[in-house]
């Protein structure tokens, strides 16, 4: 093969500009919570591929389950025939659903044309046409899920007009709602929840409203859980309305937030569950579920697509869905998320630290911290003399946000402590608009890794303050 000098200067002329990236080089193999490049660098990997590889990467059973599958079937087309590992995978993921009535499943490839599929059915088993989606929401890259996005410019730039009929409604966050220090989530919610209210009152009608689709934690938007109330009184309106409530749980579902699904926390139920990422922990797959009453209306052949459910990733998904119950991965769960959030609050209660940290936030190991500029906390800071901080500081293993107003944001600090992560040798990701860094290493990491992972995140954070 060509000499790997050869491969990046190809790679520089061929690879659309459009592409951006967080490293240099080539990643050659990947191994549990480790990443190996071309050079040799062995770097330990907290973004999971954007949380999809939660068991790790190459993990041997799906591999092998992958693997044994390429050798049986690699594609039968499923408006062809139907494959065996389609229905095991069912089979697999309906004692794991939210709520006992979803029990009618479409499979996709990715998550945006899982979220396309999602709001094609709302309309078509509603009758009706707009779409109601979160400011800061993420929903994916293609024309339809473009249109719900709200997190970044970047996403749709230079693409608009976008897919008409969607509207936006505040996501319980302070940095949305201009409210004053220390509102409580109680008073964001019933905000929000009322800002809904008045959007049907005043520019879409329930009588025109098909679906609101939400995250139960923003993610690209922030990595903001939203208030289990909020949820609720979403489908309150939802209910009384007639509107369907589609649940996106590309990026918190299958077992990241230490639950299944995220949504269980609220104990509401999704008319429409979407998954992606973590199904497949790296092959192409994702999910659609919804009631057999509501999809018994959509007619044959309206749904379709030539991968869709494709058999080698729908029996890596059942291996995966074996495996987070063999290895009781919710456990680990809790027990490193507890490590996690212990560690980022010790630098946010760190009276050298504390200025710069505005929020530490998350559920299970889908975890954010907002930095701030000193100024925006000073307010804080003063309230509390160091001495008044705590030892250890207090344990919230699954905090929602709590942080108190500070908007003024240090303008690229998330990225400059990301950039340290990196040279140090850790892979990890930040957030859209907002100075966020978000965790998401592999549901199986051991307590060592998560022991190095916070410490080189602790000593970049350091070095960048200084
Ligand atoms: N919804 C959410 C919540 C996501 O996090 C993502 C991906 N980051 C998507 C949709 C889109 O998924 P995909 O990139 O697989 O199209």
């Amino acid at each position: 093969s060509e000499p790997a000098q050869d491969l990046h200067e190809f790679g520089e002329q061929h690879v659309t500009k459009g592409l951006s990236r967080i490293t240099k080089g080539i990643m050659t193999k990947g191994d549990g919570s480790w990443v190996t490049y071309d050079d040799g660098r062995k770097m330990l990997d907290f973004t999971c591929g954007i949380a999809v590889t939660n068991l790790g990467h190459s993990h041997p059973k799906v591999s092998k389950a992958a693997a044994d599958q390429c050798m049986q079937l690699v594609h039968s087309q499923c408006s062809i025939a139907m494959h065996e590992p389609y229905l095991r995978l069912i089979e697999k993921l309906l004692p794991a659903m939210p709520h006992p009535s979803l029990d009618s499943f479409f499979f996709w490839n990715s998550g945006s044309e899982a979220v396309e599929a999602a709001i094609k059915m709302a309309r078509q088993v509603t009758g009706k046409q707009n779409i109601i989606s979160m400011q800061g929401a993420y929903h994916g890259r293609t024309f339809g899920a473009m249109a719900l996005t709200k997190s970044k410019t970047i996403y749709s730039a230079g693409t608009h007009p976008l897919m008409p009929g969607v509207f936006s409604i505040p996501f319980p966050y302070w940095h949305q709602q201009n409210q004053p220090v220390n509102t409580p989530l109680s008073t964001l919610t019933e905000d929000a929840l009322y800002q809904l209210e008045l959007l049907l009152a005043q520019q879409t009608s329930a009588a025109e409203t098909a679906a609101i689709i939400v995250e139960p934690v923003l993610g690209e938007g922030g990595y903001v859980p939203a208030p289990p109330e909020f949820l609720q009184g979403l489908r309150k309106i939802c209910d009384k309305n007639k509107i369907l409530l589609i649940i996106d749980e590309i990026q918190s579902g299958f077992c990241r937030t230490g639950t299944w699904f995220a949504i269980e926390e609220s104990g509401v139920r999704p008319d429409i569950l979407i998954m992606a990422k973590g199904l497949g922990n790296g092959f192409p797959i994702s999910g659609v579920v919804s009631r057999r009453e509501l999809t018994d209306k959509l007619k044959p052949g309206s749904m379709g697509g030539t991968y869709a459910g494709n058999a080698v990733s729908c029996a890596a998904a059942v291996a995966v869905a074996n495996s987070m119950r063999d290895e009781k991965i919710l456990e680990n769960v809790q027990a490193r998320s507890t490590e996690l959030f212990s560690a980022l609050n010790g630098l946010k209660y760190d009276p050298a630290l504390n200025p710069h940290i505005l929020d530490v936030r998350g559920r299970g190991l889908m975890v954010g911290l907002e930095f701030a500029s000193p100024a925006a906390t000073a307010h804080r800071f003063s309230a509390h003399a160091a001495s008044d901080l705590p030892d250890a500081p207090p344990p919230p293993p699954h905090s929602t946000h709590s942080a108190q107003k500070g908007v003024k944001h240090p303008k690229g600090m998330a990225a400059r402590v990301a950039r340290k992560c990196i040279d140090k040798g850790m892979l990890i990701l930040t957030t859209s608009v907002y100075e966020v860094i978000r965790f998401i290493p592999p549901l199986n990491v051991t307590k060592e890794e998560m022991k190095k992972g916070t410490e080189i995140f602790a000593e970049s954070v350091r070095e960048v303050v200084k």
